[in-house]
């Protein structure tokens, strides 16, 4: 089998790559301040051999770690941030830990690590039967911004890799070739003029009013989008009290869609909305654009290659334990597992997934900033069972799970994979080829351009 001896090297370094994983689960980040995990990685990949940089791309906390020499070079796309809110024990109760306001409720730690865990096993490979090529390994800060890679990429971090793999932790064993939504973050400041709200309103300019015909604009919008589009809101600042009429007032939107073009025409239609909204009103607003990134564009020769990968690797069996915990867990979310093992037309009583690797075609309207690597390059996107079937993504549950064997369980298998991956990749450049060819169809010749304008920094 191609990948014998990565697989091999994956799981002896298993108890290493563990201590890696707990260590970032036990100490979660936010966005942007990944500073302690980069600390670990870095040190991890010097030990292996790997040259290794960290301020990649003009992103501080970022991480290229580089092996080998020549072509193919091979892209693992790493994320290591974690979620405000979502701190919890592992329990299969609803359990936070004092002091901590972040969680792995994306299980980035489990990501990190099986990147890192897949680029050791590949340079053993590589190594032992003297293979050509690069592996670069990049840490990518600030997913859960949806910024880290497109501020990567606009820095030229991704430039001269042939392919890239991603992998995300989720329910069960799949290489995707559905889409995910492009995005846009942004943030409208109305700006007025207070008053007595009783005895002098014919003084006030209200900021609020603003935000709130805003929102109205916003919903009447809707109907005249693609059916794709997504408008969510929230009003982050509303005025302090009733009587006094707000001078301030401040609206968050995401814009979504399955591609770029159309996210970029509904947020100038929304700036239209909002400047209606301050002309109504009396008002001034100022647009502050926080992020964006691309939608997903997966590659189906690679697809194909994880899936191979994924059914050559067994996967480990789950223990009584484990099994006792994710049903435990599915109880509470009972319906959400209940639609997870619909999709899949798996069994109502799995609670965790054991089975093929598969290659499916779900679209999703959330959004991950891999979108963006995967208009520079071809890239293969894949899940491994790391949680219960209910878990929903961003929760507690899922927190629970990467904290836990079930997630370790998951991570090892996806770094095997991603190994092996490479592996095949430079043993067969055939298939580079072929995924180039359908990369360059996917883009019709557009050229890759950063969502977020030069003017907007990287977050501090
Ligand atoms: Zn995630």
């Amino acid at each position: 089998m191609v990948g014998k001896i990565a697989v091999e090297a994956v799981e002896e370094k298993r108890q290493r790559l563990d201590e890696l994983s707990k260590f970032i689960w036990n100490h979660p980040e936010a966005g942007f301040k990944e500073y302690k995990a980069q600390e670990k990685v870095v040190e991890l990949l010097k030990e292996e051999g790997f040259q290794v940089e960290t301020g990649v791309g003009g992103v501080p906390t970022a991480i290229k770690a580089v092996f080998g020499s020549g072509h193919p070079v091979i892209g693992f796309m790493g994320e290591f941030d974690a979620l405000p809110g979502l701190s919890q024990r592992v329990s299969s109760t609803k359990e936070t830990i004092e002091g901590q306001p972040y969680g792995h409720g994306c299980g980035h730690n489990l990501l990190c690590t099986a990147h890192v865990g897949g680029a050791i096993g590949l340079k053993e490979e590589m190594i032992k039967r003297n293979l050509p090529g690069t592996i670069a390994l990049f840490m990518c800060p600030g997913e859960e911004l949806l910024t880290g890679k497109p501020l990567m990429a606009r820095g030229g971090a991704f430039e001269g890799i042939d392919v890239a793999v991603n992998f995300h932790p989720n329910k069960i064993n799949e290489a995707t070739t559905g889409v995910s939504t492009a995005v846009n973050s942004m943030k409208f400041h109305f700006h007025g003029k207070t008053s007595h709200a009783a005895n002098a309103p014919e003084n006030g300019r209200s900021a609020l009013d603003a935000v709130e015909l805003t929102n109205v604009g916003a919903n009447y919008l809707r109907e005249h989008v693609p059916s794709d589009v997504r408008i969510h809101y929230t009003i982050t600042n509303g005025g302090v009290v009733p009587n006094i009429v707000p001078d301030e007032a401040e609206v968050w939107y995401y814009v979504r869609a399955f591609s770029r073009e159309v996210v970029e025409d509904v947020y100038e239609r929304l700036v239209c909305v909002a400047n209606g909204a301050a002309m109504m009103t009396d008002t001034t607003v100022e647009v502050e654009f926080l992020g964006g990134c691309y939608n997903t564009q997966n590659n189906i020769v690679l697809a194909n290659v994880v899936a191979e990968a994924m059914n050559e690797i067994p996967q480990e069996p789950w223990s009584e334990e484990e099994l006792a915990f994710a049903a435990a867990l599915d109880e509470k979310t009972a319906d959400s597992a209940k639609a997870t093992t619909k999709k899949y037309g798996l069994s109502k009583d799995t609670h965790l997934y054991t089975g093929p690797g598969k290659v499916t075609s779900f679209n999703s309207y959330g959004s991950t900033d891999i979108g963006d690597v995967m208009h520079l390059l071809p890239t293969a996107y894949f899940f491994t069972a790391c949680t219960n079937m209910g878990a929903p993504a961003h929760s507690w549950q899922f927190t629970a799970c990467a904290g836990s064997s079930i997630g370790e369980k998951g991570m090892i298998y996806a770094a095997k994979v991603m190994a092996v991956y490479g592996a095949k990749l430079i043993e067969n450049p055939e298939l580079i080829k072929q995924a180039k060819e359908v990369f360059d169809k996917q883009m019709e010749g557009r050229v890759y351009k950063c969502p977020i304008p030069d003017h907007v920094g990287v977050p501090q």
